[in-house]
């Protein structure tokens, strides 16, 4: 418990601090805690401790413990890639789906919502590249497609558009990608003012993403500590 909350307070620093290094609001800023692989033990510690957002990156993960802590008032993000036969599950968890990468996806999901009459939020994943096979693996619409994909979202009513989400390329400086996103997220605000969320930076790159304008930073590692290597793959 003092680890969790020793962990939580020295996030909030970074985000802060880099949030004052780049003249911006930290309270713009919002934390997600990513806790794949952790117990639910775990996501209840840490909403003792006023964490509201918790990410997952599985469906099951995700209702499961949305399911066990229903008692507890909290927000479940899906950040991982979602099969179209898994769409009911999602929203009938009431999760904000951030890994939205292409049409088929959106169209189900937007289906499903409106027979459920709900209202979906979603964000648009964008493929920053990184090594061959890597973009499959993590999921994301290339860059040059994501205006689109947005805008399909947007031609939704069932779904409400936040913005854009990414996972920095492994192996290279993620600052010039995250810049990258940024560019493509003013395109999507100028013509869609409400989706003005960019969700970027994990626990080795948040100061990076708060540099280039995130409003979302996705924790894990830094929060919870190392996930076992198995289980712990993906981004
Ligand atoms: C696991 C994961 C995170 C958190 O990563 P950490 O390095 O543990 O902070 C963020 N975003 C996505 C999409 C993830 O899968």
């Amino acid at each position: 418990m003092s680890t969790l909350a020793d962990n939580l307070a020295a996030v909030r620093t970074r985000i802060e601090q880099a949030a004052q290094a780049a003249g911006r609001d930290p309270g713009g800023v919002a934390l997600l805690a990513v806790s794949k692989t952790w117990p639910a033990a775990d996501v209840a510690a840490l909403a003792e401790l006023g964490q509201r957002e918790f990410a997952e990156n599985k469906v099951q993960e995700l209702v499961a413990k949305a399911e066990e802590l229903g008692h507890l008032d909290l927000r479940w993000h899906l950040v991982g890639q979602l099969q179209r036969n898994k769409a009911t599950a999602v929203v009938g968890a009431g999760a904000v789906v951030q890994s939205v990468d292409r049409v088929s996806l959106v169209e189900r999901l937007a289906g499903v919502a409106e027979r459920a009459e709900v209202v979906t939020e979603v964000f648009v994943q964008v493929d920053l590249g990184g090594p061959e096979g890597e973009a499959a693996a993590r999921g994301g619409v290339a860059p040059e497609h994501a205006v689109e994909l947005a805008d399909a979202v947007a031609g939704h009513p069932s779904l409400r558009l936040r913005g854009l989400m990414a996972v920095a390329p492994r192996g290279g400086p993620p600052r010039p990608a995250f810049d990258r996103l940024a560019v493509l997220a003013t395109r999507v605000r100028a013509d869609h003012p409400e989706a003005g969320e960019l969700s970027a930076g994990m626990s080795a790159d948040l100061e990076d993403a708060v540099a280039a304008g995130a409003t979302v930073v996705r924790v894990g590692t830094a929060l919870f500590g190392s996930r076992p290597l198995a289980s712990g793959s993906g981004p």
